[in-house]
């Protein structure tokens, strides 16, 4: 539950204070911003395309993917995205639709990103979760999904893929109500599927969109739609999908609970949604439906009980995600901040959360509309950008401008699952070495955790979720900072846990003989960490010591 500010929000008109300008409602209530979550293939490049596609942003599909072919020539990492076909950068994508301003933050798909992901969530005001419809939920939407959930987002479930043989479509509402514990409220209701997918029905309006084969790069503009009890329905869809498609109004009104946007925005419902993000059908009602009842930029709570409104007068946000050396001729590096409240002005100075009085200056933020990097002159509560980082951010730092001390919770960091010794096999190099670790490890590409010893200085372990993860760091030390690397898997272990009760604990437990087999490491903070061989010892270990509280994420310090 969300606590009432302490820090008014001001009148609703523009505001001058120390010469910083809050935001206009008018900018605040036009923005949404969202995420797409899915299981890779599911389609969320498609349907990123069509988006854009309907936001003017892009003039034809297929633009999407030569974005990061235009990145993949100038950056050399990402070779490693070209031989494994896959697309591990995230960014964020903005378009205008319909008077909106809409944010996409735009997730890398491949699991092994997925802490990557994590982060990008907390950013994000809406999740969009796309489910193939012939799979139903997958392992990564549903790993995702907690994430959501922990986070409180909105969620909204777009099910993709109609015009493939699909399962039905209460079957899918079934399964997600069934694991998720989320109730469905579909918006658009499917009529057949595969070849005898015939279109959507909008519940609400009782008006039924057709389906058309629009091809994978022209804009379907002109969808015939006709009302549910139009006579000449039953005609164009087959009276077999007409009477089936009555029976299902029918049963939806019966048994699924009607929209109810407060359940919406706490998560406890999902605005449902069916179409085919391939041959664009149902992606623009579900952009234009989404706008209306997408959360607006929201408020963020600090670590105290004061809350943030976005139209608070002085600008705040904080970083989620640091990038370096997107272009090797620049060497640049941004970190992504995510606006809170206010509004960015380019050239504006604002102080930061860990460096008392220091002020910083804003000088060239950008944002990535479509594939083009643009500077930002003003930015708005809901809008991420991108500001140039000589090394003074920090994923979770917050900035702010005015009297106001502003510090928001840091983003915790998820548990790793793959763990490797990390040598320089080559002592000349070692200041190279340092600095490209340090970099990786500031962006958060990996995590870092040593043997246990009294001076902090016990072998290095790097710590990551997939293993893909590794091949980077590997490859960009290599690339980046002209040094190579020596890993050794520490094979076996697979689960990791933050001790919360400290070395004492620790130390009690392994006197008492009953931490044999696991490993105990440090993280960066020199806070124990213990590494597990699989869930099982894990569970035994946790009903052995039961005083001892084991976390699946470091909390950020
Ligand atoms: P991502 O991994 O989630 O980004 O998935 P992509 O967007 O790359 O799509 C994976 C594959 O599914 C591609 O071959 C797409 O052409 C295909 N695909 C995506 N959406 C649809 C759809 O609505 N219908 C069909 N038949 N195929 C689709």
């Amino acid at each position: 539950p969300k606590t009432e500010p302490k820090l008014a929000p001001v009148a609703p008109t523009t505001t001058s204070k120390g010469g910083q300008w809050a935001a206009t409602p008018f900018e605040i209530d036009r923005r949404r911003n969202f995420a797409i979550i899915s299981h890779p293939d599911a389609g969320k490049t498609t349907l990123t395309e069509k988006l854009l596609l309907y936001g003017g942003a892009i003039q034809e599909a297929g633009a999407v993917r030569s974005r990061s072919d235009q990145r993949k020539a100038t950056s050399d990492w990402m070779e490693l995205e070209k031989q494994r076909g896959i697309s591990i950068t995230s960014t964020v994508l903005s378009f205008e639709y319909d008077g909106n301003h809409i944010n996409l933050l735009d997730t890398p798909g491949h699991q092994d990103f997925s802490e990557d992901t994590y982060r990008t969530l907390a950013a994000a005001d809406n999740a969009v979760m796309l489910v193939d419809a012939a799979k139903g939920l997958e392992p990564q939407t549903r790993k995702l999904f907690e994430v959501c959930k922990l986070r409180e987002l909105p969620i909204f479930t777009f099910v993709n893929k109609l015009d493939r043989p699909s399962l039905s479509p209460f079957e899918l509402l079934d399964q997600i109500e069934r694991e998720f514990g989320m109730k469905m409220a579909p918006v658009l209701w499917p009529i057949g599927d595969g070849e005898e997918f015939k279109g959507v029905l909008d519940r609400d309006t009782k008006t039924v969109h057709l389906f058309e084969r629009a091809g994978r790069t022209k804009k379907a503009t002109d969808m015939p739609e006709l009302d549910l009890h139009d006579p000449k329905l039953p005609e164009l869809i087959t009276e077999e999908l007409h009477e089936q498609l009555l029976e299902d109004v029918e049963m939806l009104d019966e048994l699924v609970e009607p929209l109810d946007m407060e359940r919406v925005l706490t998560g406890e419902q999902s605005p449902m949604f069916f179409g085919s993000a391939m041959t664009n059908f149902g992606v623009e009602l579900f952009l234009k439906r989404f706008l209306t009842i997408g959360q607006k930029p929201s408020s963020r709570r600090m670590g105290n009980a004061d809350v943030i409104l976005p139209g608070y007068n002085e600008f705040t946000g904080f970083v989620f995600k640091l990038q370096a050396n997107l272009d090797p001729r620049h060497r640049d590096r941004l970190a992504y901040v995510r606006v809170v409240s206010g509004r960015y002005e380019k050239g504006m100075k604002v102080q930061h959360s860990r460096m008392k009085g220091k002020q910083v200056t804003l000088a060239h933020a950008q944002q990535l509309f479509a594939q083009e990097r643009e500077t930002v002159l003003a930015a708005y509560p809901g809008d991420v950008i991108g500001i140039n980082n000589p090394g003074h951010f920090a994923i979770g730092d917050t900035i702010f401008t005015g009297s106001n001390k502003i510090r928001f919770p840091g983003i915790p960091s998820f548990s790793p699952e793959c763990f490797a010794y990390m040598r320089n096999p080559n002592p000349s190099k070692y200041k190279n070495y340092r600095k490209g670790l340090d970099q990786l490890l500031d962006e958060g590409a990996v995590q870092m955790l040593r043997e246990r010893s009294d001076d902090g200085n016990g072998n290095p372990i790097l710590a990551a979720v997939g293993t893909l993860q590794f091949d980077v760091v590997q490859h960009r030390m290599k690339a980046e900072y002209g040094v190579d690397t020596i890993l050794e898997p520490l094979s076996g272990y697979n689960t990791a846990r933050w001790a919360e009760g400290g070395w004492e604990s620790i130390d009690e437990a392994t006197k008492a003989g009953k931490l044999f087999g696991v490993f105990t490491a440090q993280d960066r903070f020199g806070r124990p960490v213990l590494l597990f061989r699989n869930e099982w010892k894990l569970a035994n270990v946790q009903g052995d010591l039961p005083q001892l509280e084991l976390i699946p994420w470091s909390r950020p310090p």
